[in-house]
């Protein structure tokens, strides 16, 4: 079939964008909404391989989490107390947004507070010790000792823990699905990006069915971006994570979330009584190493034996419902965010490392003040991913006396190879 000139031209103009953001998750959906507040002129267009929050944004927990996915007394360890109270601020920053700006019951907010819990003696005196220094960083956080944070959710056997008052839960699908309709960008979904063209004045991007331009890009995959930009392959690997959900309990017996054993399992209530529980990753570490999204019996069993065994009323609830999602990490457990090496004027943002929903929304408006033109928007500098290459570059003496990293890799696990073609 032939193309007049007025379908061609149509043809061009509805697949021009200013900005077109790759990958429809909570980043990417949040990226568009804060442009379409800020300048809503922009021509946006959000292309989602799948359905929005087909990726581990629509598969997650809902814990709208604060300080990163270690504690707070690691990270002041790993980072310095200056970036760790700035680490922490940004997720809290991030908290208050999706409270004050969005309209909560579209997505289910609920801000009872939320519990981060031990399993160990060790980490009890760890999340003990940290009290002060998060009461000094501004953080409303109570220590609970471990009878209290028992009682409080109807467990046995969990050890104490700090109740953060601020603590949220949303239904991260909804969320994400806000998000993208009241950005106002155009939303093709279905749509995987399998090739895209750099040169100066933007890229060339296409799916099976589209091509598409756009003058500045954002790519928020999440851990598929080495498929995209292979130049940062370094920056994110896949893990891995699992979930199930169990038919409703007819009691309502835990009020808030609860986070234990070093964010290795995590577990809430719904209101119609439904549990949500997942985790259990650490205890198969190298199996959920892996882009597959699939369950595994091993994990679901270990998710299951840790209800039973520290909420033995839940023995006699079915599983409904068991699932997976695939997340991206990155080689030191915080966000990585930076140029695009083939065009700077675009930007990535991938290794939320669990934690994407405590950053998402506010990581959002950072991208979208980068690509208004920022080049280093308020807590850019945290989550750069020149951090790597500068590391390796830079002469040792001085890191660790100034309290800043002095380990580029402080878990060896959870270190890869780095990209030498950061900028
Ligand atoms: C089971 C589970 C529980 C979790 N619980 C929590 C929690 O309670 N709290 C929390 O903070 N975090 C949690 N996380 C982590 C959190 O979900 C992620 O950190 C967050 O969703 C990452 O968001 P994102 O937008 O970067 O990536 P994603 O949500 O993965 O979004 C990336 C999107 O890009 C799309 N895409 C990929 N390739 C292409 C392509 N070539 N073309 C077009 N589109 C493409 C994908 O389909 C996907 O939709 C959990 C994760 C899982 C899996």
């Amino acid at each position: 079939m032939t193309v007049s000139y007025w379908q061609q031209a149509h043809r061009e103009q509805s697949t021009a964008y200013d900005v077109v953001v790759v990958g429809g998750g909570i980043v990417g959906c949040s990226t568009a909404y804060w442009l379409g507040r800020s300048r809503p002129s922009l021509r946006v267009a959000v292309v989602e391989a799948r359905t929005l929050g087909g990726g581990a944004s629509g598969r997650n927990a809902g814990f709208v989490l604060q300080g990163t996915s270690a504690d707070y007394l690691t990270d002041v360890k790993r980072y310095g107390e200056r970036t760790a109270r700035r680490l922490w601020h940004f997720t809290r920053t991030n908290r208050d947004l999706l409270a004050s700006e969005l309209r909560g019951s579209a997505f289910g907010w609920k801000a009872d507070g939320g519990l981060q819990v031990a399993g160990d003696h060790e980490e009890e005196h760890r999340l003990q010790e940290s009290v002060s220094s998060l009461r000094a960083a501004g953080a409303p956080v109570v220590y609970l000792e471990s009878e209290k944070v028992n009682n409080r959710v109807s467990a046995t056997g969990l050890g104490g823990g700090i109740f953060v008052t601020t603590g949220a839960v949303v239904n991260p699908l909804e969320l994400v699905r806000y998000l993208a309709h009241e950005s106002g960008a155009d939303l093709r979904t279905h749509q995987p990006v399998t090739q895209i063209r750099w040169d100066r004045n933007g890229a060339s991007l296409r799916t099976p069915d589209l091509e598409l331009w756009g003058r500045q890009l954002v790519l928020s995959v999440g851990p598929a971006l080495p498929s995209l930009l292979p130049s940062v392959s370094g920056v994110v690997r896949s893990v891995r994570a699992q979930m199930l959900a169990t038919a409703p309990a007819d009691t309502s017996s835990i009020p808030v979330p609860v986070y234990s054993h070093e964010g290795g399992f995590y577990v809430r209530q719904l209101p119609d009584g439904t549990l949500l529980a997942g985790g259990g990753r650490h205890q198969h570490r190298a199996a959920e190493e892996t882009d597959t999204d699939r369950t595994t019996p091993a994990v679901q069993a270990t998710i299951e034996r840790y209800l039973h065994s520290y909420y033995p009323w839940t023995q006699s609830l079915p599983v409904r419902q068991r699932w997976s999602g695939t997340m991206g990490f990155s080689p030191d457990g915080r966000p990585v965010v930076g140029p695009v090496p083939e065009h700077p004027d675009s930007v990535f943002a991938t290794g939320f490392t669990g934690h994407g929903m405590g950053y998402g929304f506010r990581m959002g408006r950072l991208l979208a003040q980068r690509i208004g033109g920022s080049t280093r928007p308020d807590g850019y500098d945290l989550f750069a991913a020149s951090r790597f290459t500068e590391d390796k570059d830079r002469p040792r003496r001085g890191r660790a006396s100034r309290g800043e990293t002095s380990r580029t890799h402080p878990d060896p696990e959870e270190s890869k190879s780095q990209s030498s073609k950061l900028r």
